[in-house]
């Protein structure tokens, strides 16, 4: 959802404040009915919405699959002023948002897009796609560990579903370990290491679904094509 005078801006009506006016006026109708207060919040792919009886073209839909460095937070608003992901893609004019999140010590692939419906789709719990995380980790998980995770552990949000848990590199006081989840709890990974015992020290997503980060150096973004798309439906 998007603030009706914004989405006027980026159709290139007119200027952010020149539309608020446009609005107060009583020129801007929105599914059929004349509105006139700001701030009324609208669905640029789904709701129609015409200035002066003229229509504005509804948003093609991007998909975008951003390396994200650490140090950005995944959020498009910051009320704080740091860094946000939408820094990063600021020459991407569609009104995009990221698809779950990513913590700002967190790098690696996010998607975003325009598209709702994909986004609900891929972060409703029922339909969650499988995540692969990379990890620097404290200490070495040994096989009863690992075994422990695949089967699913006790969170204060409550148990986690199977996974796949891999040691990747013993490097004798830290380790380099996979984790393949396909749920998206708030820390989750972090959580699910440390109460095994193996704090996470450095944390990168590589795969989400059918999606790696092939050719896509870090701060860096590309849009997917039509196939991949279809992939994630
Ligand atoms: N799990 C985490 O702990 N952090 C992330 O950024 C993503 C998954």
């Amino acid at each position: 959802m998007e603030r009706l005078q914004k989405l006027m801006a980026s159709a290139g009506i007119a200027s952010r404040r020149k539309s608020e006016e446009i609005i107060e006026e009583g020129r801007v109708k929105v599914n059929g009915k004349v509105v006139t207060e700001l701030g009324v919040k609208v669905d640029p792919q789904k709701d129609t919405i015409e200035v002066d009886g003229k229509g504005i073209e509804r948003e093609k839909l991007v998909y975008i699959l951003l390396n994200k460095p650490k140090g950005y937070i995944t959020t498009v608003n910051d009320p704080r002023n740091r860094h946000t992901v939408m820094d990063l893609i600021s020459r991407v004019k569609e009104s995009v948002h990221p698809v779950g999140r990513l913590d700002r010590d967190t790098e690696g692939l996010l998607l975003l897009t325009n598209d709702g419906d994909l986004t609900y789709a891929l972060t409703h719990p029922s339909h969650e796609v499988d995540k692969t995380y990379l990890a620097t980790v404290k200490g070495v998980p040994n096989q009863g560990t690992l075994a422990a995770l695949e089967r699913g552990i006790e969170l204060k949000d409550g148990w986690t579903a199977p996974a796949e848990a891999k040691l990747v590199a013993d490097l004798e006081d830290e380790s380099i370990v996979s984790l393949v989840i396909h749920e998206g709890r708030k820390h989750q990974v972090k959580r699910m290491w440390k109460a095994v015992g193996h704090e996470v020290k450095e944390l990168k997503r590589n795969t989400f679904g059918p999606l790696d980060l092939e050719k896509v150096p870090t701060g860096r973004y590309r849009y997917l094509n039509e196939v991949e798309v279809e992939e994630l439906k």
